[in-house]
């Protein structure tokens, strides 16, 4: 399985694996924000200052919930899971993951935890 030494070198989902591409610039309700959609209804937000500040989360659960603020702001914690992927960039390579104080450009990946169902993948068009 020769994609096994490049895995490092792409982003990819840490719910299923599959690589993503670049994240891209969304259209939100109020502003914008950088990120993406995987196959397997995980969303993420990139943040490049790498604070991970809640509004990359807030964006992120905005995206997970196909845009509806207040089926977003009112999901349960035990709703969806989150990842966290940072960029290292003088290794040039993604690692699961955050440690603490790390100001590295990460992607916060959001999954509901519910089976995801065909509506929700057929949503992705606000992104
Ligand atoms: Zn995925």
């Amino acid at each position: 399985m020769p994609y096994i030494s490049d895995r490092n070198r792409m982003l990819s989902c840490p719910f299923c694996g599959r690589s993503q591409e670049m994240p891209r610039q969304i259209d939100m309700r109020f502003g914008q924000t950088t990120g993406g959609r995987c196959e397997c209804g995980a969303v993420y937000v990139y943040d490049e200052s790498g604070r991970m500040l809640g509004e990359a989360f807030n964006d992120a659960l905005v995206l997970l919930y196909g845009g509806d603020y207040d089926a977003a702001y009112s999901a349960g914690e035990d709703e969806y899971e989150e990842e966290i992927i940072t960029y290292q960039k003088r290794l040039h390579r993604y690692v699961q993951g955050s440690a603490p104080f790390d100001r590295s450009a990460k992607y916060l990946f959001l999954k509901k935890t519910s089976p995801v169902s065909e509506k929700d993948k057929q949503r992705p068009k606000i992104i």
